[in-house]
């Protein structure tokens, strides 16, 4: 689906119309890859639009680019206020945005430093990722051929354009081959994550999801889980998870800002638990859609409301 155009583009401190964040061919980021950005949905509130966990995703950005020896001109703090201010100037929500700082027009050798940094924030409107048909039936999924990157080729805990190469084959080969989503193992054949997801497993009642180690992006939706596991007193543990614990568990789940907490079918056409999506994954994703959606009070904060009238 072609992306839906809003108004305007902020673009280092300005909004800038839709039509002219444009780049030139010859800019580092096309040639190699260095961008980084985020992904953050604004959800739609009786009260009006509230950005989820916003902050953090800013934080990440920010985190991202220090990795990449990059310094972002602009404070969290900065970003997120950009990010407000472009929620109430588009006037669309629920919708989806999309942080990118990248080096850009100047130098055409790998050494990136003589580039210029640029920042951008989009918005649009944007629906469901993941599953289209009923939410309690979850997805079916294969484990791909393709490995994740090791440690030491490509930082796993930076969201870096480059690394969704990796995720591009994954998501490729499983779409061909009739599934929704890949799930990649760790160079040393663990269960890494999904190609734009986290992964948790469910066993007695108690979830297992891969730690950091195992090549993970530290998914902000992950945390929540983990925060929501926590209060609704439902063990989980961060711990190496085999392959083929994936067959043999009652419930696997993914979570992320698009695919937000889908319940996982299918594994290589094993069946997971009952079929269905289990009762440890439903408390999960209720309590994530009660808080998102407005239902339940933001208990842990997460949500940043947006004070303009939107959808006039
Ligand atoms: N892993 C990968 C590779 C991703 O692209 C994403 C989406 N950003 C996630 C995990 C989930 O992260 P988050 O919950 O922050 O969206």
């Amino acid at each position: 689906m072609a992306i839906p155009k809003t108004e305007f583009i902020w673009h280092n401190g300005k909004t800038i119309a839709w039509d002219d964040a444009k780049i030139h061919v010859l800019s580092h980021v096309v040639n190699y890859g260095s961008s980084l950005f985020e992904g953050i949905r604004c959800y739609q509130q009786p009260g009006g639009p509230a950005i989820f966990r916003l902050r953090e995703h800013m934080q990440r950005l920010l985190n991202s680019a220090k990795i990449y020896r990059i310094e972002v001109p602009f404070s969290v703090d900065e970003l997120c206020n950009a990010a407000v201010e472009l929620v109430g100037l588009n006037k669309v929500s629920p919708c989806y945005m999309r942080p990118i700082v990248l080096r850009g027009y100047g130098e055409l050798g790998v050494n990136p430093i003589g580039c210029p940094t640029e920042v951008y924030i989009a918005n649009y409107a944007w629906g469901k990722y993941l599953g289209h048909g009923d939410p309690d039936d979850g997805v079916d999924v294969c484990v791909s051929s393709w490995t994740r990157f090791a440690p030491n080729t490509l930082p796993a805990l930076a969201k870096a354009g480059a690394n969704y190469m990796n995720s591009q084959l994954i998501k490729m080969e499983a779409i061909l081959n009739g599934y929704s989503e890949g799930i990649a193992l760790d160079a040393n054949g663990y269960v890494s994550e999904g190609s734009g997801e986290n992964l948790f497993v469910v066993n007695n009642g108690k979830i297992i999801t891969p730690p950091l180690g195992n090549s993970v992006l530290p998914g902000i939706t992950r945390d929540s889980v983990l925060q929501i596991a926590e209060t609704l007193g439902i063990p989980l543990v961060e711990q190496i998870v085999p392959r083929e614990m994936l067959y043999i568990a009652d419930e696997v789940f993914f979570s992320g800002t698009a695919a937000e907490i889908t319940p996982i079918r299918s594994v290589d056409k094993i069946q997971v638990g009952s079929g269905k999506i289990g009762d440890v994954t439903r408390s999960i994703r209720d309590a994530f859609f009660g808080i998102v959606h407005g239902k339940a009070e933001d208990r842990f904060g997460w949500l940043t409301p947006v004070k303009q009238a939107v959808g006039a």
